[in-house]
């Protein structure tokens, strides 16, 4: 099962990120207890980057707020492949990561593909040519995890192929996953229930029919434990909530999944919904349904909803009473045409928020407590530096 996978990963990955301090020499001995009793974060070097060993279940040190980046360590949305075009290599990608303390990701494929024979790299680009779920993304992925070590990250591979209109050959697709990779993927998503922006490309939102219609696979994610992470727009600005009972009928539907909600149901058509209400809603649906999770990830939600002080404040408030179901991410596209700056400026903006959170919050959303519970990983979230008094 995925567990072994990723514990063997882990382990793999714990014992470089060990080599790679010592080599810095900031570590005073070998071995990974010397790293854990001895190195406090505080220690470091002003603005150094948070290394594997801190977030080993031994690690006695702190995060100093002040003194390390206040950007997640966690990007749990990720799109590794473009829409279409060539992708940023694996490698490449992997030193983003790498050169901004992200050591943890989850690596989507996409759910629109644009089909092969197009030139077309950007859906929104060619309004009228079919953008939609394909399994080629996820081969492409775990292909690339087999090939390439990821060195000092750590990748959980997600199912991003289900068509959630069209739900009856899903179970027969995760057995061919089965066959060619065996327990490697741990996530599904993104995947799209309904998806405002991409009606121009023959999506098809999914029914209440069609929700109904997962029950085969739902049951395979919950005995695997996997998360399904959807998109699914609350509404538009013309009608704020016209899709939320479409939300509501999954979260009904099946209370015993674990179901990460995208972008807090916003999108680029839904930028004038109040704070108040979209916080009503959101608190509403957090405290009847336990299994439910919120993705924080996309630079639009933060260029409508985050960046004004008042409203900013208001999900701060939030964030605070419900850190340990709120997950961080940039949405980041790997396409060719993208580069380290990109990925870096995307990561910076989709955190700002979070240098408001208060310190429980932060170490569930930016130091991966969260993220480590929905997956149940063998890694914690170091406790945060007090200030001396
Ligand atoms: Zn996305």
């Amino acid at each position: 099962m995925k567990i072994n996978y990723l514990a063997t990963a882990s382990m793999l990955v714990l014992a470089s990120a060990c080599a790679a301090v010592d080599s810095k020499g900031q570590s005073v001995d070998s071995g990974m207890e010397a790293v854990a009793a001895t190195q406090t974060v505080s220690e470091k070097a002003a603005k150094s980057l948070p290394t594997l060993a801190m977030f080993d279940p031994a690690y006695n040190g702190c995060y100093d707020r002040e003194m390390m980046p206040y950007t997640a360590v966690v990007d749990t949305h990720n799109h590794f492949r473009p829409f279409g075009g060539a992708p940023v290599p694996f490698e490449e990608l992997m030193g983003y990561f790498r050169d901004n303390g992200v050591l943890f990701v989850n690596a989507y494929g996409i759910g629109q593909s644009l089909p092969v024979d197009s030139s077309c790299e950007y859906y929104l680009d060619c309004v009228g040519t079919p953008a939609l779920p394909s399994m080629k993304n996820d081969f492409a992925n775990a292909q690339n995890l087999l090939d390439y070590d990821p060195e000092g990250v750590v990748v959980t591979l997600s199912m991003t192929f289900p068509d959630l209109a069209n739900p009856e050959e899903v179970p027969e697709q995760i057995a061919f996953l089965d066959r060619e990779y065996p327990d490697m993927f741990g996530w599904m998503g993104e995947v799209n229930l309904v998806k405002h922006a991409l009606m121009g490309n023959d999506h098809e939102p999914a029914t209440r029919d069609d929700i109904d219609n997962w029950a085969p696979f739902m049951a395979t994610l919950r005995e695997r434990d996997i998360p399904i992470a959807i998109h699914s727009d609350l509404g538009n600005d013309v009608e704020p909530e016209k899709y939320l009972e479409l939300m509501e009928y999954v979260l009904e539907s099946y209370p015993d999944n674990k179901i990460v909600w995208m972008h807090l149901g916003l999108s680029k058509e839904l930028t004038t919904l109040s704070a108040s209400r979209h916080i009503e809603i959101l608190e509403g649906m957090m405290a009847d349904n336990a299994n439910l999770w919120l993705d924080i990830s996309w630079r639009v939600v933060y260029d409508n909803y985050f960046v004004e002080a008042d409203t900013r404040a208001t999900y701060v408030d939030f964030f605070n009473r419900y850190g340990e179901r709120i997950l961080p991410g940039t949405d980041f596209v790997a396409a060719h045409v993208k580069n380290g700056d990109i990925y870096a400026e995307e990561l910076d903006v989709t955190s700002d928020i979070l240098k408001d959170v208060d310190d429980e919050a932060f170490r569930n959303i930016a130091l991966g407590g969260s993220y480590f519970s929905i997956l149940n990983m063998d890694y914690t979230a170091p406790s945060i530096c007090k200030a001396d008094i």
